[in-house]
């Protein structure tokens, strides 16, 4: 399903006020210097400049922490779930970001489907972005991804000149459009698809990070015994942000907190694999208890085992990790290398 419109000048921000009064709006604003999603009440607050939000918008759907239920014992055992979220519009998404919802959608409705992700999947609409500048840090194009990319959208726009063209993508989508319809206009809907496509031609010319990543996926598991993996450990000081903030990054953990009065609380919470506790288990033993298992496991992950377990590689090339890492491991030179090991 791909119908066009056009938004024109100006009527950005009278629309996601709109939006605000229809849906619980999250988007990206800026908060001191730093871009962030959160929750906005109208255009106003919501940050249209370029730029990839710190945080990735995984955490609408997968929040850093959440309660999964509360309980209480006294008088038999009673289970209080909370409730799901409201029809939500969640707006901005680069395409990086909207190939991570596509990456993270077989991991939490596969064999085991997640309820909590997926109730907020199912009553989010998601609204993409295109880029219109590329970071330094940027190789989405490696995975097949591009700057205007809408894939994982219910609704892409694209910025062309002052106006926006908007692809309606899925039903929700479509939806969206029909509840807001005096600002989307059908005329000239054709010129903006070809100035998008001139755009993204425009911005996939330049990324400065050319990754070529034939063969790595079998040289990277055949390379499991390589000392490779313990020379690129030395460097890492297992701090764990390049799992924090990556969009495709899914450990948890379960954390019970009982008040001692036969009531509690089950929370998940964000985990890395990077962590050593990560895999430890009661008896001690740890099956990655050294920087160098983990900091392989982290990578092969990245370009192996998600393809394996899901057809779909464990990176979207957003660089966020690139640029985070504070001792500059880079993904991008890590497949590089993988290529030149023998
Ligand atoms: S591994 Fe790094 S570049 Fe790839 S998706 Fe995660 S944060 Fe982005
Ligand atoms: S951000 Fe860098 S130093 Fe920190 S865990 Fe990741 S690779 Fe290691």
């Amino acid at each position: 399903m791909t119908a066009a419109r056009v938004l024109a000048g100006g009527r950005m921000v009278p629309l996601l006020d709109r939006i605000a009064q229809k849906y619980r709006l999250m988007a990206p604003v800026r908060e001191d210097g730093v871009l962030l999603y959160r929750r906005v009440d109208g255009g106003g607050e919501v940050c249209l400049d370029f730029g990839l939000p710190l945080v990735p918008p995984k955490t609408h759907f997968f929040p850093q922490t959440e309660l999964l239920f509360s309980y209480a014992a006294a008088d038999g055992l009673e289970l209080k779930e909370p409730s799901g979220i409201p029809a939500s519009v969640l707006f901005g998404v680069r395409p990086c970001d909207l190939r991570g919802f596509t990456t993270l959608d077989p991991v939490f409705n596969g064999r085991f489907r997640d309820a909590y992700y997926l109730d907020k999947r199912e009553n989010t609409t998601v609204v993409g972005l295109s880029c219109t500048e590329v970071r330094p840090e940027c190789f989405c194009g490696a995975y097949g991804g591009s700057p205007v990319d809408g894939q994982g959208a219910d609704l892409m726009l694209t910025r062309v000149g002052e106006s926006y063209l908007a692809e309606i993508l899925t039903p929700k989508g479509e939806q969206l459009v029909r509840r807001c319809g005096e600002f989307f206009l059908p005329e000239g809907a054709e010129e903006f698809v070809r100035a998008k496509a001139a755009l993204g031609r425009e911005l996939e010319a330049r990324f400065s990070r050319r990754v070529d990543l034939e063969g790595v996926k079998d040289k990277a598991a055949a390379l499991f015994e390589s000392s490779y993996w313990r020379k690129l450990a030395y460097r890492c000081l297992g701090c764990g942000i390049c799992t924090y903030l990556c969009p495709t990054c899914h450990c948890f953990d379960i954390v019970d907190e009982d008040r001692g009065d036969q009531t509690g609380t089950r929370w998940r919470c964000w985990d890395s694999c990077m962590f050593r506790d990560f895999t430890l288990h009661t008896s001690g033993h740890n099956p990655r208890g050294s920087k160098m298992e983990r900091v392989r496991n982290r990578f092969l992950h990245k370009l192996s085992y998600h393809l394996d377990r899901h057809g779909l590689p464990g990176c979207v090339g957003c660089g966020r990790c690139i640029a985070a890492c504070p001792v500059n491991i880079d993904i991008t030179r890590v497949i590089a290398e993988i290529k030149e090991v023998e």
